[in-house]
């Protein structure tokens, strides 16, 4: 760091881009030990992530912040074990989000993507990609993400081009890629086929539709059925009823009518109908209905398809073709009516399925689309989870992975878009074979013929993510960072994408490399408001973490979302939160500030061995039990509890006492002053290094100064490890067995100082008197205490503000003691006095209390005027009760006030 006079405030807007760009600069987001470079030693261990690719169409909000801050805390903290660590960026092309993004952008010129083309939309897209497909990495920097930026990677460059090839065509070869017609889920708008895991069912009122089945032997016999959708009628091709229904078993096995078309269709038997559902008949969709699809496999029932990919009825529809979707449900009713078919509607409710990025209705519909037979794949991505090759945090998750993936159907991988990896597959107009191929093909291979084309489809985005741990480190090639940096190590992500995304990567890892892509899942949570609602744009609740960071800076928004996560569970987050451990890096900065400046005043060496202090031995100790604590929980992935019993043992034990005793130690020079530097000194640079994988900037930026400092001093401030050249890199702090004394010296101070310290503030709060106005204390205890006791007097009248401190056995007899305020001390079973000087202070004692009794009275009446007007009427009730709680606290001080003048 060039600089080393320390500004009385922390200004993070500067100190975060100096201090990231100097990181990135001096190459410590590469790998310790890296293939690319010479001296490479492939038996050290490396620990690897992969990034969630961020969407190129997003812009930063606060999911990517809590994935940046827990996955770069993990590789802060492994690099400062001195593991070779490798955080591999990257983005994600992002199908649909762009695709949208472009087709808007060409709507505002009166275009649409068929209107330029193929070849000119793919070209605005990429154009599109690197005018903003950089910003969403720049906002990832920002949070002071420690990736090697030199292997970054974008789903859709070459290499992973590359790779998506071979995973296609390496499936396709096995046999587990099939193309067919397959009921999938079909979106009108984005005029494509979406995956289940993409559609959402929203509760919505509708009709159920009754009309009558007649049996084609005697049209006057009919079966009663009912639908919500009278358009799908168009392609029924069974009535099903169940087999042991006795209205119903003497027509199984005839046919019946369909309405308007007048086909003929069986009635069938089949135990997955429910009887109490509309008339008890089912009339059976294939093409349109995911249940009647099954029901349509086990009898061998024809598929009818009756819509075009436009949502209007094809030439299967006879009279209707042409017609919208909903016309045609109102038509054909409307005829059938006509007809004497309609029994009866009734209002229902409707399961719609809706699609999760549009929000149309999905249509369920029989379509030409490539799948992966999955079942293989998931078996092993199963095995692997259960043998623990793989173990996912928290373990409840596991059961969820596991109850997924063995009800899991096969993969429709093919989307009716432009902008993806395009499906490498050609078909010869010539023979009208088919070929999949590694390579672009120039001929056919079964006749020869140049006439040949491309399937018009590309890969679902998630096809390729899948394939992201491997495919960044340069698969199918055997790369020198394939070999050495796979299988990564964790894999961390959002909860909600375990299926999406992790356990495709689980089932592509082991399937085309044979070793799974991790070792440890770790899933976060969602992050709520403050009240635990969902953020969402409507509400008007969502926390923009660009703005956060301008106004508290980056490592504020960090901790905040560390300390407060959870692995698996959602976060509730607020501003006063990011506001409050702002302070909390003040507090560092101004601890920081104390400590350098002690050491700068202080002895450059002791003349003798070390007399510690209890106030050392104290903060010694707790540093070593703190330490032993942050690495058992660093290591069972608990890094919120980690972060919180930092920021306690800092504030508190560090900040509040120890500092505090150590300015009388610094007072007394010599020795004791050098000692006391020097523990500070150490103490400041462990929590800093414990502290950086959280707040990396302001740790990095104080410890440089710290070291400055010492180094100008003299060689007597070092720390154990002596001084490295960046805290990024420097040694995390090891857990010590803990040693006998340890115990004593923490329970030592803390029944002297620390709780008579209390007692004291509490008897002056009681009192009302000034914390800083210094009056005369006595403590009386057992006589097993004097000596402790005297140690540390000198801390207890410091800390506390008391002077003259007394200590004896017994009570003394003089009457006044009975009047005097006094606090019992139950860690040692003493009682602190404090002696008030009585004329003086009672009086003072009693124009504090009129003072408090007239300003309690005020703020009565504000209220009580404020109820009595209308605003008791039109403000939210909430607003109203909390005024009314706020007069009765204030009647309650008034009330105490009174008692204790005597009034
Ligand atoms: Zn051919």
């Amino acid at each position: 760091m060039p600089e080393h006079t320390l500004p009385k405030a922390y200004n993070f807007k500067d100190t975060e881009e100096k201090v990231y760009s100097w990181w990135e600069n001096s190459g410590y987001f590469q790998p310790s030990n890296d293939p690319q470079k010479p001296d490479f030693d492939p038996t050290k261990k490396p620990f690897v992530i992969s990034i969630p690719p961020p969407n190129i169409t997003g812009g930063l909000h606060l999911g990517h912040a809590m994935f940046v801050a827990i996955e770069d805390l993990m590789i802060r903290y492994h690099r400062m074990l001195g593991e070779p660590t490798l955080w591999v960026p990257g983005s994600d092309h992002a199908g649909i989000a762009t695709q949208l993004q472009i087709e808007k952008a060409l709507a505002g010129e009166g275009k649409t993507r068929e209107d330029i083309g193929r070849d000119a939309f793919i070209e605005r897209a990429w154009i599109w990609k690197e005018k903003y497909g950089g910003i969403i990495t720049q906002q990832i920097r920002r949070l002071g993400a420690s990736c090697d930026w030199t292997r970054e990677r974008f789903t859709l460059d070459v290499g992973l081009s590359r790779s998506v090839r071979e995973a296609f065509v390496n499936l396709y070869e096995k046999g587990l890629i099939y193309r067919g017609p397959r009921l999938i889920n079909w979106s009108p708008n984005l005029r494509t086929a979406v995956s289940d895991l993409e559609v959402e069912h929203s509760q919505e009122s509708g009709k159920l539709y009754f009309f009558k089945y007649r049996l084609a032997e005697n049209p006057e016999e009919y079966l009663p059925v009912a639908t919500t959708r009278p358009e799908t009628i168009l392609g029924d091709t069974a009535v099903a009823v169940h087999p042991e229904d006795e209205r119903f078993k003497k027509y199984v096995g005839k046919k019946v009518i369909v309405p308007i078309l007048d086909r003929e269709i069986p009635v069938i038997a089949d135990e997955s109908v429910d009887r109490d559902f509309g008339g008890g008949a089912l009339k059976v969709t294939p093409a349109h209905d995911p249940t009647d699809y099954e029901i349509a496999q086990r009898h061998n029932l024809d598929l009818i398809n009756i819509l075009n990919r436009d949502i209007t009825i094809n030439e299967n529809g006879g009279p209707y073709q042409g017609l919208h979707r909903d016309d045609c449900r109102k038509k054909i009713w409307e005829d059938m009516a006509e007809k004497g078919l309609v029994l009866k509607e009734e209002p229902y409710t409707l399961n719609v399925p809706r699609s999760q990025r549009g929000g149309e209705i999905v249509e369920p519909m029989i379509s030409e689309q490539w799948f992966v037979d999955i079942k293989p794949l998931a078996e092993k991505a199963i095995r692997a989870v259960k043998d623990g090759r793989i173990t996912i945090v928290p373990d409840y998750f596991t059961k969820v992975y596991f109850n997924w993936m063995e009800n899991i159907q096969d993969w429709c991988i093919s989307r009716q878009l432009w902008w993806g990896h395009r499906i490498p597959v050609w078909y010869c107009d010539d023979c009208g074979k088919m070929m999949v191929k590694r390579e672009d093909p120039a001929s056919c291979e079964h006749c020869g013929s140049t006439l040949i084309h491309q399937d018009e489809d590309v890969l679902d985005t998630w096809f390729s993510s899948g394939l992201w741990p491997f495919s960044t480190l340069g698969w199918p090639d055997q790369t020198d960072d394939l070999k050495y940096f796979y299988p990564t190590s964790v894999m961390e992500t959002g909860y909600d994408i375990l299926f999406f995304w992790v356990a495709r990567m689980i089932m592509s890892g082991l399937e085309f490399l044979g070793e799974a892509p991790f070792h440890t899942v770790y899933l976060h949570g969602l992050i709520r408001d403050e009240n635990g609602q969902k953020m969402s744009k409507t509400k008007g609740n969502v926390i923009d973490p660009l703005i956060v960071m301008d106004e508290y800076g980056t490592d504020a928004l960090r901790f905040t979302l560390l300390v407060g996560s959870t692995s698996g569970k959602d976060t509730n987050l607020s501003v006063k939160k990011v506001e409050a451990n702002r302070n909390f890096a003040n507090k560092l900065w101004n601890a920081a500030r104390f400590v350098i400046s002690a050491i700068e005043k202080a002895p450059a060496k002791a003349e003798k061995d070390p007399v510690w202090t209890p106030a050392d031995e104290y903060i010694h100790a707790r540093m070593r039990q703190t330490i032993r604590d942050v690495n058992r929980l660093f290591e069972s992935y608990q890094f919120g509890e980690a972060g919180r019993q930092i920021y306690e043992f800092f504030w508190s034990e560090f900040a509040d006492w120890y500092i505090e005793a150590a300015k009388i130690q610094l007072d007394k020079e010599g020795d004791q002053a050098f000692y006391t530097a020097w523990t500070l000194m150490r103490v400041l640079d462990k929590c800093l290094r414990l502290l950086h994988p959280f707040t990396p900037f302001v740790t990095e930026e104080l410890w440089g100064h710290l070291k400055h400092t010492c180094q100008e001093k003299s060689a007597e401030y070092f720390p154990e490890d002596g001084w490295t050249d960046a805290l990024i890199t420097a040694k995390w702090p090891e857990s010590k067995l803990e040693e006998k004394w340890e115990i004593l010296a923490v329970e030592n101070f803390s029944k002297a100082t620390i709780d008579h310290t209390r007692g004291f503030r509490l008897l002056k709060t009681v009192a009302k008197i000034p914390a800083n106005r210094r009056l005369t204390g006595s403590i009386i205890a057992s006589e097993n205490f004097h000596t402790l006791l005297n140690e540390q007097k000198q801390y207890i009248e410091q800390l506390a503000k008391i002077k003259g401190l007394v200590i004896s056995e017994g009570i003394p007899d003089a009457e006044e003691y009975q009047n005097y305020p006094s606090e019992s001390i139950s860690s040692i079973g003493s009682l602190a006095f404090l002696i008030m000087e009585k004329t003086s202070d009672s009086k003072e004692l009693i124009e504090k209390l009129d003072k408090d009794l007239a300003e309690t009275k005020g703020q009565i009446e504000r209220i009580e005027k404020l109820l009595s007007s209308d605003f008791a009427e039109k403000a939210p009730a909430s607003v109203v009760d909390k005024e009314r709680e706020k007069l009765a606290n204030y009647q309650e001080t008034a009330a105490k006030i009174r008692e204790q003048l005597g009034k």
